[in-house]
C-alpha cells in the first residue's frame, strides 16, 4: 500500500469501484472511463509500480493475472474475444502507476 496510490486506495476499499473479481491476490474492476462497452482491470493487491517493476518472485502472479483474463472476459460477455492492454511507464501511456491489465472488448476488431 502507498498512500498516494488511487489503486491501492480502492483495494483497501477507501475508494469504490464497480467490482468484476477478487481473491486474496488480484481485484478486477471496470474502468471509470471505458473505451469499449466492456472495459475493466486486472490488478494485483500488492503495489507493483508498473511491469518494469515486476521481478522474478511477481512470475506466478502474473500468471494468475493473464490466466484470469479469458474467464472474466468470457463472464462478462465476451465469448468471442478481447483485447488486454498494459501500459507501461510514462513513455508506454501509463497515467496510473499500480499494473494492471485492460480487458476490451465488445466494440469489434480494431487495430493495435
Ligand atoms: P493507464 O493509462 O495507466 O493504463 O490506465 C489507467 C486507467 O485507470 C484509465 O483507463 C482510467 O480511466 C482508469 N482510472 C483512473 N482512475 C480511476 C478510478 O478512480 N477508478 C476506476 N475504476 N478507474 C480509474
Ligand atoms: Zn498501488
Amino acid at each position: 500500500m502507498t498512500d498516494d496510490c488511487i489503486f491501492c486506495k480502492i483495494v483497501a476499499g477507501t475508494i469504490p469501484c464497480r467490482k468484476v473479481y477478487e481473491d486474496d491476490e488480484v481485484l478486477a474492476f471496470h474502468d471509470i472511463h471505458p473505451v469499449a462497452p466492456v472495459h475493466f482491470m486486472i490488478i494485483p493487491k500488492k503495489h507493483l509500480a508498473s511491469l518494469a517493476e515486476a521481478g522474478p518472485e511477481d512470475a506466478g502472479l502474473l500468471g494468475r493475472m493473464l490466466l484470469l483474463a479469458p474467464r472474466l472476459a468470457k463472464e462478462q460477455g465476451l465469448p468471442d474475444g478481447f483485447r488486454t492492454v498494459i501500459n507501461t511507464g510514462r513513455g508506454g501511456g501509463q497515467e496510473v502507476f499500480h499494473l494492471h491489465v485492460h480487458i476490451i472488448g465488445g466494440a469489434g476488431p480494431r487495430p493495435l
